[in-house]
């Protein structure tokens, strides 16, 4: 079939190589000049199944109510008249239920586990590079009411098949070096070795280099403005460039391309969550470096996340609902910045790192949508939330066995498109 890819974030480039591996002829196309110029930019890099949670949880409502009048640093919510926002909320509280978070949880939980073998699979027939640790994560707590919360929660994982370890600040510091001179700060970890890290940029560039020496063809610098039909089913694609024929046409368009969808009756709600990131230049020749962490984690108590990154130090935090808008200031990059000098003091250049903001596309469940469009011939996988790294490789074989007719591995109904 020739199949067009909308999007060049780690979701469609993802799909790209499945497809392409599937026997495909496949197109991807991308407004920007570059794969992973959205989202999929600088997010944390945890590759995090133990991390599966959904956000929607009973005790949800109560942080939201908080975050209006305090104007906190993890949570920011600045409402607004946009009716999508709303919608998008009344969702979201309906999915604020213990039974909802935990269905939800755990069908996160098995795309996620999927999506790692997946993730294997394509590194091990590829060998595509990324910065790849496989030595767990750890979620650290500085307090023991919140360190006995999180080992409570964990409880779900644990059934499910996560592979978890519950540690002390010194057994933590003795998995990651890193921590020796901060495990005083630590009141205990949770910690899943099977979890790991790497850059999300790099490997959806590198691959995308990987599949185009192989034939997929990418188009950057071409807008989609919308997919022509032809008795029905989806035919060509009508972009600035151009008409681009097509038997498939799939949206991986994360949050920047909702308006598209919409123009196709398709009105989800996936709204944008908007996080920021530093990328902190590490010197590699300096004794300071050997104090960088060397495995990825989460400071729970301010939900900062970090990883390594080659010669260099990621940190993200803040879920701020205030629409499209990816602008940032000194300030918000606070929160973090405490964090990681308080765990990591003195090991990078924390003055000259790169700032980022990037909007996660959030359903209210945290789950994808990847299903079927109304219009055959139309597919869509979109809302991959704040784990879209996590699970693009799985959504990848799950769209592509969707698309060629075979017997997807997990329930695809658990993705299906509202209506
Ligand atoms: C601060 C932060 C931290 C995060 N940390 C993690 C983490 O640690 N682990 C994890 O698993 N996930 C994490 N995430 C989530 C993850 O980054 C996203 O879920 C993922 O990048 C989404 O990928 P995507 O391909 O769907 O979207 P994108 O990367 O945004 O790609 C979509 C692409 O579609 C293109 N596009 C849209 N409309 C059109 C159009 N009309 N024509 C042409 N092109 C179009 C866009 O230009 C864009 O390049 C984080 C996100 C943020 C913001």
């Amino acid at each position: 079939m020739r199949i067009v890819v909308i999007g060049a974030g780690v979701v469609g480039t993802t799909l790209a190589y499945e497809l392409m591996r599937d026997g495909h002829e496949v197109t991807v196309l991308e407004r920007n000049d570059k794969p992973a110029e959205g989202t999929s930019y600088a997010n944390a890099g945890l590759i995090a199944p133990g991390h599966s949670f959904t956000w929607a949880s009973p005790k949800a409502p109560k942080v939201l109510l908080k975050s209006l009048f305090s104007g906190g640093q993890s949570l920011r919510f600045k409402p607004s008249a946009d009716p999508d926002l709303w919608i998008w909320m009344l969702k979201f509280l309906g999915e604020c239920t213990a039974a909802a978070a935990e269905r939800n949880t755990l069908i996160k939980h098995a795309l996620a586990m999927y999506s790692q073998s997946q993730l294997e699979r394509l590194t091990a027939e590829t060998g595509v590079g990324y910065h790849h640790i496989d030595k767990g994560l750890l979620y650290l707590y500085r307090n023991s009411a919140s360190y006995a919360a999180g080992r409570a929660h964990m409880k779900l994982l644990a059934d499910d098949g996560q592979e978890i370890q519950f540690l002390t600040g010194e057994e933590a510091a003795a998995v990651d070096p890193a921590l020796e001179a901060s495990k005083h700060l630590i009141a205990g970890a949770v910690y899943c070795p099977t979890d790991g890290s790497g850059d999300a940029r790099l490997f959806t560039r590198n691959l995308a280099d990987h599949i185009a020496a192989k034939g997929v063809s990418f188009k950057f610098g071409t807008e989609v403005r919308r997919v022509v039909t032809t008795d029905g089913r989806a035919s060509a694609v009508e972009t600035d460039q151009g008409e681009i024929a097509a038997d498939a046409v799939i949206f991986c368009t994360g949050v920047l391309g909702m308006d598209l969808l919409k123009k196709h009756g398709l009105r989800l709600p996936v709204y944008p969550v908007k996080g920021y990131s530093m990328t902190v230049p590490l010197d590699v020749s300096s004794p300071a470096a050997n104090r960088a962490p060397t495995v990825g984690g989460v400071d729970e108590d301010h939900l900062v996340a970090y990883a390594r990154i080659g010669d260099r130090m990621r940190l993200t935090a803040v879920a701020e609902f205030s629409g499209y808008d990816r602008s940032f200031n000194a300030k918000d990059f606070d929160s973090m910045l405490a964090s990681a000098q308080s765990l990591f003091p003195g090991v990078g250049d924390y003055a000259n790192a790169e700032k980022w903001a990037g909007l996660r596309p959030m359903t209210p469940t945290g789950i994808p949508y990847m299903d079927k469009t109304r219009t055959p011939g139309l597919y869509a996988s979109v809302g991959h939330g704040h784990m879209g790294w996590t699970m693009a490789p799985g959504s990848a074989r799950l769209m592509a066995d969707l698309i060629g007719g075979k017997k997807p591995a997990l329930a695809m109904e658990n993705f299906a498109l509202p209506g």
